[in-house]
Formats: C-alpha cells, structure tokens, sequence
C-alpha cells in the first residue's frame, strides 16, 4: 500500500468521536509511510486528516477544484496540491494511481465519492479495495441498504465483495490488505 485515498467529510459540526477516528486513522497511514491523497479541504474530517498525517511527518496530497481554492478552503499545510477545473476530474484525480480507496463517515459529497468507486468497480473500471470505517456505527444505515440491493437483486452476492466495512481506524490497513482479487473482467458479472 503506497498510497491510499481517504473520502471524508466537511462538516466541522460532527461529534469528537468521528475527529477522534480520523485523526488515528491519518497519524497510522503516516507511520505506515502511506501517502494519502484527499479533497484538500481544511475543514471538518478533511482538516483533521491532513493536521494528523502532517503531524506524523507523512505525506499528503490535496485535489481540489479551482473554485474552492479561491475561496480559500484549501489546508495550508498540505505537502503537494493538484487543481483541476471541475468537481469531476476531482473525482477521477482521486482514483488516479491509488493502492485502495477509504471511506470515512460523511455526507452527500462523501457519498457520491463512494458510489461511484464501487459503480466503476462493478464496471472493471477500478479493481483496488474499497474500505469504509462505520465509526461509532455511523455507516450502519448503508450497511442494511447494500444488503438489501443485494436481497433484491439489484446487485448479486459476488458485488458484496467489492466492499469491506470496518469498525475501528486500526482495522482499515489489514482490510485493505485481505481484499479479495477484484480485475478487469468484473464487467462480465457486472449485470445481474
Ligand atoms: P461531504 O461529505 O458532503 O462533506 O463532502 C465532502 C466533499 O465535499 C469533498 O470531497 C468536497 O467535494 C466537498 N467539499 C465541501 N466543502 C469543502 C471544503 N471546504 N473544502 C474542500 N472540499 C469541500
């Protein structure tokens, strides 16, 4: 794992124990000489993130759209920034050259983020490991509605593996690790 991108949200009004997970999360990646890349924000779980890493000596690289930059959303302290024109090559910078994907609790942004990892992994289109850390069960709501697209069979059992949920930051390195194989012929299963 050489680099990893960490979705995470804005929001600064969220409870300590979403900061307190992702500032572990951030000063473990560091030690791990992980780089992280980011949405290059200073506030909410953004901000924590790269205070942590960047506390840690490790390596951290912001993506963010122009538009925010100039209203001066960007984190001062971030090793190395990349601005593209709109929010979607963000998202496609974001996915560029990664080992993995981590999802931490956030909002609509966070979640696009995430479901369009896992449409592009159903597709072939992205083949690394997707994490999502249920903070204080915060993703257990997303939990039951994957399960039941899966009941109902608008994805099979074999889509349930391009997931992984864990509980606790320290959990997210060997879930990235122990990842079943996901590659390129994903989009021949890709219909149900
Ligand atoms: P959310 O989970 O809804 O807070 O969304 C997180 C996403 O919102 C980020 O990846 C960005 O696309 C966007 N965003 C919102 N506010 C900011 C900000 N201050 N700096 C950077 N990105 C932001």
């Amino acid at each position: 794992m050489k680099r990893l991108t960490v979705y995470c949200a804005s929001s600064a009004r969220i409870r300590p124990v979403f900061f307190e997970a992702t500032d572990r999360l951030g000063r473990l990646l560091a030690r791990a000489h992980v780089e992280v890349v980011f949405g290059g924000g200073s506030t909410g779980l953004m901000g924590r993130l790269a205070d942590a890493v960047l506390a840690e000596g490790g390596r951290i690289k912001g993506i963010m759209p122009r538009f925010m930059q100039e209203e001066e959303w960007s984190h001062p302290g971030v090793t190395y920034f990349e601005f593209t024109d709109t929010m979607h090559e963000r998202k496609a910078g974001l996915l560029t050259d990664v080992d993995g994907v981590v999802a931490l609790p956030g909002g609509s942004g966070t979640l696009e983020e995430l479901f369009e990892v896992l449409t592009l992994k159903r597709l072939g289109l992205f083949t690394k490991p997707v994490v999502i850390l249920n903070t204080d069960g915060y993703y257990e709501p997303l939990k039951a509605l994957l399960d039941n697209s899966i009941a109902e069979h608008f994805m099979s059992e074999k889509h349930r593996t391009m997931w992984t949920f864990v509980d606790e930051p320290e959990d997210v390195l060997p879930a990235l690790h122990q990842a079943p194989e996901w590659d390129a012929d994903a989009l021949k299963y890709a219909r149900i």
